[in-house]
């Protein structure tokens, strides 16, 4: 291991009480001899007088060893925790820098935790999901990631696609023969077990990710229904966190709001109609744009004007909508939840806030909060996107199987689904895909 020597302030820029400078690599041992003053034990908390190169006074404080390959990259590991300010930790860095030592990149120390085997990929990502998480929701998910809990399941359909696998080859290795019944049957039944296995992890990866990211719900309905006034109400009593993003186009408006610790990114479309106003038509573009990503349309209308509510059928098909007739106050209406043919339809009054309840469950239900399982994790776009494309490969196994095109196929198909479902621990990577998840990390983890 001739690693070189990487360095960081491991803590957050500005003034705070403890500032901690990390360092690992090979070097570690005499950088921490050369500012120390002595060996330091591992695993053991010196306190220490930190000195520069011409042995004056920089920081006293905590210096912390760990000794490779016990510890969080796998390499020796240097934590120098002295005082919280950027002057002192400047100090401090260009002391190590001096030494030998090479600033990190962002995500660095964790990357080599990756490439030393101290973590897989999986996880690794479940650390600057935690640090990133926006909401206790997201925290909690992102710990059970870094717990492992998403990297087993993971690595159960690894085995189990491997066991398949070796079941299929093995009779390749007989040319001659047909694959018999019994074997053909627990084959057939095998695949069927991974797709579901599959199928199964998507759906709570698909609601880790929708954590992590926010529901995305985009407003829309007739001038004059309401839609301001539901919004307000929404992020108002959530004490939300309320963010309009400036510079987009007068027809768009962002808001992040929070529904107990889920976190929604809202679009308010202020109407979407058909129109001849160049800039106006490219506030429509947009806001279609938004609808074809949405997790939910919420389409308010306010039951007065019962024509045809204006534009609905114009929504793109297979959008999601949640129908939400506003103004109940009005009519003197309840609020109420029903299911219908076409849908979900919630009567609210954004006005007074009855029936907001109602909305704010619903909202919930639809990003799968409420029924998550205790073993539920942290997932990101690329893991869903790696799992979709390993599921179409057990599909067209499964397809080969039932057309008899001979087993080579069906195993060729299951090792590609080994591969793609690899990706996402980390079994299978390239340079590309590391470089582009470690670089959205922090420096210094
Ligand atoms: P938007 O154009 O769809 O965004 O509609 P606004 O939110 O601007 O609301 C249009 C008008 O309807 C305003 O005068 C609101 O005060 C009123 N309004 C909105 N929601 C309610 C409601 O639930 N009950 C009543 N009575 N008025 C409402
Ligand atoms: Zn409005």
């Amino acid at each position: 291991m001739t690693q070189d020597t990487i360095v960081a302030i491991a803590t957050p820029p500005g003034i705070g009480g403890v500032g901690i400078v990390r360092v690992s690599g090979s070097r570690v041992r005499k950088i921490a001899e050369a500012i120390v003053g002595r060996p330091l034990h591992p695993r053991i908390a010196s306190v220490a007088t930190f000195r520069d190169a011409a042995g004056d006074f920089i920081d006293e404080g905590l210096a912390l060893f760990f000794q490779a390959p016990k510890s969080f990259t796998g390499e020796d590991v240097l934590e120098l925790q002295g005082h919280g300010g950027p002057v002192v930790l400047d100090l401090m860095l260009h002391r190590c820098l001096e030494l030998g030592a090479r600033m990190a990149r962002p995500g660095e120390f964790t990357e080599r935790a990756f490439l030393n085997g101290k973590l897989d990929l999986a996880r690794a990502e479940a650390v600057a999901d935690l640090i990133e998480s926006s909401s206790v929701l997201a925290a909690r998910l992102a710990g059970q990631s870094l717990q492992g809990v998403f990297s087993r399941r993971i690595e159960t359909l690894i085995e189990h696609l491997t066991r398949l696998r070796m079941l299929i080859e093995a009779t390749l290795d007989f040319p001659d023969e047909e694959i018999d019944v019994a074997t053909e049957q627990s084959v057939a039944s095998g695949l069927r077990q991974l797709i579901d296995m599959t199928r199964a992890i998507m759906t709570e990866a698909h609601q880790g990710q929708m954590i992590r990211e926010g529901l995305a719900v985009v407003i829309a309905g007739a001038p004059n229904v309401g839609k301001s006034s539901l919004l307000n109400r929404l992020s108002g009593t959530d004490a939300a966190i309320v963010t309009p993003i400036a510079g987009t186009t007068r027809d768009l408006l962002k808001l992040d709001i929070h529904v107990d610790g889920l976190p929604i990114r809202i679009v308010d479309t202020a109407g979407i109609r058909q129109t001849d106003d160049p800039v106006e038509r490219e506030g429509v573009r947009r806001a279609r744009e938004q609808l074809v990503t949405a997790d939910l349309v919420l389409w308010i209308h306010d039951g007065i004007e019962d024509a045809e509510p204006m534009g609905e059928a114009s929504l793109p098909s297979n959008c999601p909508v949640t129908r939400v007739r506003n103004k109940i106050d009005l009519a003197g209406i309840e609020p109420q939840l029903a299911e219908t043919k076409t849908g979900t339809e919630i009567s609210l009054s954004a006005e007074t806030g009855a029936g907001l309840d109602l909305l704010r469950d619903h909202l919930k239900a639809v990003a799968g909060v409420g029924t998550l399982p205790g073993g539920a994790f942290m997932a990101r776009r690329r893991h869903l996107d790696a799992l979709n494309r390993g599921l179409q490969c057990l599909d067209v196994a499964q397809e080969n199987l039932t057309n008899q095109t001979g087993p080579e196929l069906v195993a060729e198909e299951l090792l590609q689904a080994q591969r793609v479902f690899g990706e996402i621990t980390g079994q299978v990577t390239s340079d590309d895909l590391l470089g582009r998840i470690f670089a959205s990390f922090c420096i210094g983890k």
